[in-house]
């Protein structure tokens, strides 16, 4: 008889844990994961997948419009909300069932009722059945975080609920400055809405290089969007049809809707951690090791509950070299460093790597490559629009240290420089590359002159 009643439970069924699930039972491991509630977290049913699907159907608005510089007579084209949004659940019920079947074929158990953990090794369902386990697995992802509670913050809306709304707003507010705020105020305007946006800094995207966030800013007033920065939500009052939204320089704003898009927060709270000795970071994430290993040494987390980098190729690399180290006899660890991510935003943005404040920062003389420019297909259809590229270079090592990327397709662009700069690419490889013409990449590897060349030294 084995001693536990299986070797790995996993809670939580998103990226991470299901990865982490089947590639341990690759390996022969007895497996149960639990879910509450659907099986793909948060990406699959309420992040990047149907983001991603709104976002393509922002976009139609453009082609429409710029299909007439090109020749072509386009009927007032007419975009109907619940279609999409119906459309938009079948795909994600499709890729659940994916999901699930490729559980089902690794012969994972699955349990679709929340679990908690009772003990090092005992954990307790919701049916009150109790399952023993040799290891355990914290992949419960996070949640929209409102911040401090604000009068009629029950009228406010998050990132979960956008996917679900009846009907399309006629004016919407979204407070943040982040991804999700900046993805979804693009969504929104492209679909024809009103869209204010309320950030509390002085711009949006903090964090990012400061050159693309001026860029990305201009670009969106460019569309229409509205951006209140230094303010903040500070009351949200239901009135005949719609809200009345406060800010803090008491001005108001009429909307009929109201989303938050203030950050998110891991899902820690009520699994028994705190009983059986895990311990969290400074920002409530699990505190873990190299090996996604808790301080309590059987348990582990992986993805957004340990709150390192927040995204989804990051959750199932940890997963998987979870699974790798203590079931594979393989130890692995994940390199967060370069990291590459997109935001789906009004031009879309692709970026890797240090920002040029943090590459001064940390190696003072630092050589910048940037430009700006027309796109072709903006001579035609008449758009006014620019995409914007920028190279930040170590210029004692000449190795390209960052990339930054507005422009159509910026995504896919920056999944294969994140290569080259994985690889150590210089700038002189960059040179040494020939263009692919005529492309907007292209001009990645045809700038020459440094736009600003900075001759600090790093600091200490
Ligand atoms: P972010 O952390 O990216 O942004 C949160 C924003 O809310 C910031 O602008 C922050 O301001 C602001 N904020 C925080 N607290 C308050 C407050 N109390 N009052 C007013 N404003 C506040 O979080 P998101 O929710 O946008 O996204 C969560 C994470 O999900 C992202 O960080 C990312 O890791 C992931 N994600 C990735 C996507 C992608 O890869 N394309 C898409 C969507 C999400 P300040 O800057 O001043 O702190």
């Amino acid at each position: 008889m084995p001693e536990f009643d299986v070797d790995l439970f996993v809670i939580g069924a998103g990226s991470g844990g299901v990865r982490a699930a089947r590639i341990a039972a690759s390996y022969g491991a007895r497996v149960t994961v639990a879910e509450e509630f659907r099986v793909g977290g948060t990406c699959v049913i309420r992040g990047c997948v149907p983001k991603k699907l709104m976002v393509y159907a922002s976009r139609f608005a453009d082609d429409f419009a710029d299909a007439e510089g090109f020749g072509w007579t386009v009927q007032k084209p007419v975009f109907d909300w619940p279609t999409l949004i119906a459309n938009k659940d079948r795909e994600i019920a499709r890729l659940e069932a994916a999901y699930t079947t490729t559980l089902e074929r690794y012969k994972v158990n699955l349990v679709k009722e929340r679990a908690v953990i009772e003990d090092r090794h005992t954990l307790r369902l919701a049916s009150g059945a109790k399952v023993t386990a040799k290891t355990i697995l914290v992949a419960t992802g996070g949640r929209p975080y409102h911040g401090a509670a604000i009068a009629g913050i029950e009228h406010v809306i998050s990132s979960n609920e956008v996917f679900h709304l009846k009907q399309q707003p006629r004016h919407i507010v979204i407070q943040g400055g982040g991804y999700i705020a900046v993805e979804f105020a693009g969504v929104f305007r492209g679909l024809g809405s009103e869209v204010t946006l309320v950030y509390r800094g002085e711009n949006i995207l903090r964090g990012f290089d400061d050159d693309l966030r001026a860029h990305l800013r201009s670009e969106m007033e460019r569309r229409g969007i509205k951006i209140v920065t230094k303010q903040t939500v500070t009351a949200v009052e239901k009135v005949d049809h719609g809200y009345d939204v406060a800010l803090s320089d008491n001005t108001q704003i009429m909307a009929d809707l109201v989303m938050f898009a203030t950050g998110r927060h891991p899902n820690v709270e009520g699994l028994g951690l705190e009983k059986v000795g895990v311990e969290f970071d400074a920002r409530s994430g699990i505190d873990v090791d190299e090996h996604s290993r808790t301080c309590v040494e059987n348990i582990y987390a992986v993805g957004d509950v340990t709150n390192r980098i927040n995204l989804t190729p990051v959750a199932i690399r940890e997963g998987h070299a979870f699974a790798d180290t203590v079931f594979g006899k393989k130890p692995t660890k994940v390199d967060h460093t370069n990291v590459p991510s997109a935001v789906f935003s009004e031009p879309e943005l692709g970026v890797i790597g240090l920002t040029e404040a943090d590459a001064v920062k940390s190696l003072g003389k630092v050589d910048i490559y940037k430009t700006s420019f027309r796109p072709m297909k903006a001579t035609l259809s008449g758009r006014d629009t620019r995409v914007f590229m920028k190279l930040v270079v170590d210029a004692t090592t000449d190795r390209v240290v960052g990339c930054h990327i507005a422009s159509p397709d910026a995504g896919e662009m920056i999944q294969l420089v994140a290569v080259a700069i994985r690889m150590g690419a210089t700038k002189a490889d960059f040179d040494a590359t020939m263009a692919v013409h005529p492309t907007a990449a292209e001009e990645l590897v045809t700038m020459r002159e440094p736009a600003v060349r900075h001759t600090g030294s790093a600091a200490q």
